[in-house]
Formats: C-alpha cells, sequence, structure tokens
C-alpha cells in the first residue's frame, strides 16, 4: 500500500483513499491545525471517482489533495471487494462538524464559500449558535463569476485557519486546487451539500436509514431530481469490478509485482 501524507492508502479506479478511522484521520487534522501546515481535504463519493475518470483535469486535481476520505458506503463496499477493506466511512458532513468543533474548543478563525446567500445565512446563524467560540473572518455565497477573485483575496487577508468551500464538486475541488497555493495556512476542505444541511433547508436521512446504510436511498426520495446522479453508483461497482478482474489477470501473468 502506497503511503500518502502518513496514512496508507487503498487504490480506488486510480483514486487513493486513505486508510483511516474518523478518530485518527481528525487527529491527524488537529496536529496539522497545530503546525500550520497547508491541507486540502477531499471526501469522494463514487460519483466523484466516476467523474474523475472521466475528467483528467479533475483526476490530476484529486491527485495533488493531501486528504482523500471514503464518503459513502459505495467506497467502503468496492475497496472491501478488491481484497484490501477500509475501517469505515469518513463522510464530509461528518468530518465538517467535528472540524467546527476543534475550531470552536481552540478559537479558531473559519471562512465560509457556497451555497445561496439566504442558505448561507441561516447555516452562519446556526453556526454562531451552536459553535459561539469560533471566529467567523468572512462568508460569501457560492454564485459568483469565476474570473472574480475578491473571495481568495479577503481570505489571504483574513487568514482563516478552516475554509469550506460548498460549490459542489468538481468546482469546490478545482477552486480549492487553484487558490490554496496563494494562501499561507489553512485546512480546506470541498463539502457539497453540507451548508444546506446546517441551514437547515435540506434534512440529513434519520439515523436509523444511515445504520442501515440507505442514506442514498432517503436522498433520492427527498430530492428526486438526483435520480440521474445515483445512476453512478452501479457504474462504479461494475468499473471496480472489472478492475479487480484487470488486477488478478496481471498478476497471474506476473505483471502486478
Ligand atoms: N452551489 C454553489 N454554486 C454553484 C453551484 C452549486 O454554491 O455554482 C452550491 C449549492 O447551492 C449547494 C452545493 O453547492 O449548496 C452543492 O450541493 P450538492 O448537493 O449538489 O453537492 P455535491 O453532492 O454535488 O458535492
Amino acid at each position: 500500500m502506497k503511503k500518502v501524507n502518513h496514512f496508507d492508502t487503498v487504490n480506488i479506479l486510480g483514486i487513493p483513499f486513505i486508510h483511516t478511522t474518523m478518530d485518527d484521520f481528525i487527529k491527524k487534522i488537529e496536529a496539522r491545525l497545530h503546525n500550520q501546515e497547508k491541507t486540502f481535504i477531499v471526501t469522494a463519493n463514487p460519483e466523484i471517482v466516476m467523474r474523475a475518470n472521466e475528467d483528467a483535469p479533475f483526476k490530476n486535481v484529486l491527485q495533488r489533495a493531501t486528504y482523500i476520505t471514503a464518503d459513502g458506503i459505495g467506497i467502503v463496499k468496492a475497496a472491501k471487494q478488491l481484497g484490501q477493506p477500509l475501517p469505515e466511512r469518513v463522510a464530509g458532513y461528518d468530518t465538517m462538524l467535528r472540524l467546527l468543533q476543534i475550531a470552536n474548543d481552540e478559537k479558531k478563525r473559519v471562512y465560509f464559500f457556497g451555497a445561496k446567500e439566504p442558505t448561507l445565512k441561516k447555516m452562519i446563524k446556526n453556526i454562531e449558535e451552536t459553535y459561539p467560540n469560533l471566529i467567523i473572518v468572512g462568508s460569501h455565497h457560492g454564485y459568483y463569476n469565476p474570473k472574480d477573485n475578491r473571495v481568495i483575496q479577503e481570505i489571504q487577508a483574513t487568514e482563516p485557519d478552516f475554509v469550506f468551500v460548498a460549490l459542489g464538486f468538481p468546482r469546490q475541488e478545482k477552486w480549492i486546487d487553484a487558490n490554496m497555493p496563494k494562501c499561507q495556512k489553512g485546512i480546506f476542505m470541498g463539502v457539497g451539500g453540507s451548508f444546506d444541511v446546517i441551514s437547515g433547508e435540506v434534512k440529513r436521512a434519520p439515523k436509523v436509514w444511515r445504520n442501515l446504510h440507505l442514506e442514498w436511498l432517503y436522498r433520492l426520495f427527498s430530492q428526486p431530481s438526483r435520480w440521474r446522479r445515483m445512476l453512478a453508483i452501479p457504474k462504479f461497482m461494475m468499473a471496480v469490478r472489472k478492475s479487480k478482474n484487470i488486477v488478478s489477470q496481471d498478476n497471474e501473468k506476473g505483471l502486478g509485482a
């Protein structure tokens, strides 16, 4: 297994997922925060892996990330199928809440970029109530001209410890990849629809559904427009099976060493 920034990785269709529990991952991020090491976190699901395999620049962006974690049971299942099981899911939403808690405990500086203006405002209100000690240094909605440098200039000026970017993939990862190098420090993370959930506008699946690994089904019922995106999951499982066969054939031919 190849190591990436301290963790072993499991390669799933060319994407290196770190082999970690949530707790170990959070500990590592805390250490990087204290050392002021810039960090780019991607939490990837099957849709992201499939997209990366159709979009070479996006795949390159992912390969430059500091960490890619397994967001979604599909990734955990794929790793198992490849004979290299991952300990557990490290989902984007849960990771974001853990990082907000650290920011609150340590009175750290946070910037929020993305989502619609009213969603962002509602989310900030909820965060101010739940995490009163973290310092919100700035925020900007996500419907902006990509050539506009205002957001990055604000981040450079306010020097946040955490930057959460909710523009949906691949936009958020591409933005972080292009802009993090312009900053001195910060833990940068793409968080997809998490602002919508924290704002209260989109409900997360109840715990029973999540425990049954049926969060995807709940999302499909509550946001039927997502059905097309769900098609990525069976395609992903098929591609993983195929990649496993290719690896085992190569091993039989002695090419795998
Ligand atoms: N979004 C945005 N700017 C855009 C497109 C989307 O800020 O140009 C936001 C959108 O409002 C939502 C988040 O990005 O808050 C994407 O959510 P989605 O559930 O689509 O994320 P994904 O699961 O695709 O990463």
